[in-house]
């Protein structure tokens, strides 16, 4: 018998992962289970739309995809259409390849307030995920303060400052571009708990911000006369390195640029304020005793209509695996939850690194399922693929298949306005309607060549 792997999300850490499998087993079977109807995870829904280059790595994925031993199955859901417990019966192995998708709380005053949004909800929008689509920010006000100093802060900053015509070659959705474009916004401020020298920007990311057409960049020179501190000679010259990024940004003119991206430092948001809609944000100023963010009694309020905190990520709880609610993922040694159940990438190790950080992850992970792999079966037979299969038949789930995506695909494309790369559906039903309009293409053009529908 094949060994049989589900891999839960069918993102980076799953493709990795697959990958990995793939490359390490001759004889295997690897079904990607995902809740969306559309594959590549992050890469789609994550990564900012104006870093297409980024988003390259879903050729490689396809290839993956492409191969006969591998199946995708969209529009399918644990928990929803099929148990953890299900799948586990069915498959010799499941991967959790389910990365972080809820938001870390500020767990400040005033969070819930209109106005005010977790990256992962904010990114979603403007990614045309479908969960997030109707969020509908407003961009009324003219100010919008992000909180965290982070990339994902920096990707969120970008898409609210780029001009039109910078956002050209992105995939930004047309709801997201009108809202953005007809909003007010003109000062956007980035903010982080710590000094300049602990921003987590990379440098790369932090650059492209001294590339922006309309946009002038602001900071304060004081904030960055900062001693860098650090624990070894790498982290020291990155901390370096960002320091004279932004040294570079504070003595550049910005003068006659439309928009303006403020850099602020050593502020911890205190309270969200505003009567049902955001109306400022209340900053404690902060200093840093033996590492530790300390708060120094003195406030500092920005006003602002729109707020997104960037402060990172965390997975879900899912039903019969153990969880740590601290970290927000789910414990494993290595990646090993229990022979049988693994996780990779940021379900395994928090929501930390870049794409190419799952790979090692999966490796890993292949290596153990396969040395697992003998115990795993127990002479059981287990019906892998045809189970699932039967499984979601007998439920009525409509799943999506790999031709499907690519049918879906290919439409995205050719109906982008170059050049823009494609187009986003943003919602299921989208989807699905591209794929009954080419069924009955095809079923046309079968009748069309005198074959009868139904028949091969
Ligand atoms: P991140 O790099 O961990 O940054 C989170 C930021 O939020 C930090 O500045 C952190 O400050 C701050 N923060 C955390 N809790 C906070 C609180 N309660 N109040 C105020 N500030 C708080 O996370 P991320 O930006 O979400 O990115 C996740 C990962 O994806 C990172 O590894 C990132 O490099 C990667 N990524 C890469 C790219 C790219 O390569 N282009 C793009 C996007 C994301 P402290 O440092 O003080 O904790």
């Amino acid at each position: 018998m094949p060994l049989s792997v589900a891999i839960i999300g069918a993102g980076p850490a799953g493709f990795y992962t697959a990958e990995a499998l793939l490359d390490r087993h001759q004889d295997i079977r690897i079904d990607l289970v995902e809740r969306l109807a559309t594959p590549f995870g992050l890469i789609r829904a994550g990564v900012a739309p104006d870093h297409q280059s980024t988003k390259q790595v879903s050729r490689r994925f396809e290839q993956t995809a492409l191969r006969d031993v591998v199946h995708f199955y969209g529009n399918v859901e644990v928990g929803r259409d099929v148990t953890l417990a299900e799948l586990r019966r069915l498959y010799d192995a499941v991967v959790l390849a389910v990365g972080a998708g809820a938001d870390r709380r500020t767990a400040i005053p005033g969070e819930h307030l209109d106005g005010v949004y977790g990256s992962a909800l904010f990114v979603g929008w403007y990614n045309g995920h479908p969960d997030f689509r109707d969020l509908r920010p407003s961009f009324d006000a003219s100010a919008a303060v992000i909180i965290g100093n982070g990339n994902v802060a920096l990707d969120v900053a970008r898409v609210l400052v780029k001009s039109q015509a910078e956002m050209v070659t992105s995939d930004l959705p047309d709801h997201a571009a009108e809202a953005i474009r007809g909003g007010n916004i003109t000062d956007v401020y980035v903010v982080g708990r710590r000094s300049a020298a602990d921003a987590k920007f990379t440098s790369a990311e932090l650059r492209e911000i001294g590339l922006l057409a309309d946009c002038a960049v602001i900071i304060d020179p004081v904030d960055l006369s900062v001693r860098v501190a650090a624990e070894d000679d790498r982290e020291r010259r990155l901390r370096e390195k960002n320091l004279a990024i932004l040294r570079g940004f504070a003595s550049a003119s910005g003068t006659g640029r439309s928009k303006r991206l403020h850099f602020r430092f050593n502020l911890l948001p205190a309270r969200i304020e505003g009567a049902e809609k955001v109306e400022a944000v209340l900053f404690e100023r902060t200093r840093l005793e033996a590492g530790v963010v300390v708060g120094t009694r003195e406030y500092e309020r920005i006003p602002c209509g729109l707020v997104v905190s960037a402060i990172g990520y965390q997975s879900s709880p899912l039903d019969g695996v153990p969880f740590d609610a601290r970290r927000g993922l789910y414990p494993s040694i290595d990646g090993r939850i229990e022979p049988g159940l693994y996780a990779v990438g940021w379900a395994k190790r928090g929501p930390v690194g870049v794409i190419g950080s799952n790979r090692p992850d999966g490796v890993l992970c292949a290596e153990q399922i396969i040395a697992d792999a003998r115990d795993l079966s127990q002479g059981i037979a287990r019906p892998g693929r045809s189970g699932l299969e039967r499984c979601l038949a007998g439920r009525g789930v409509r799943s999506i298949t790999f031709d499907d995506w690519l049918k879906i695909d290919a439409a995205e494309v050719a109906g982008a306005r170059k050049p823009a790369p494609r187009r986003k559906f943003t919602t299921l039903a989208e989807m699905l309607s591209v794929l009954a309009d080419s069924g009955q293409r095809g079923a046309d053009a079968a009748l069309a060549s005198g074959a009868r529908p139904g028949h091969h």
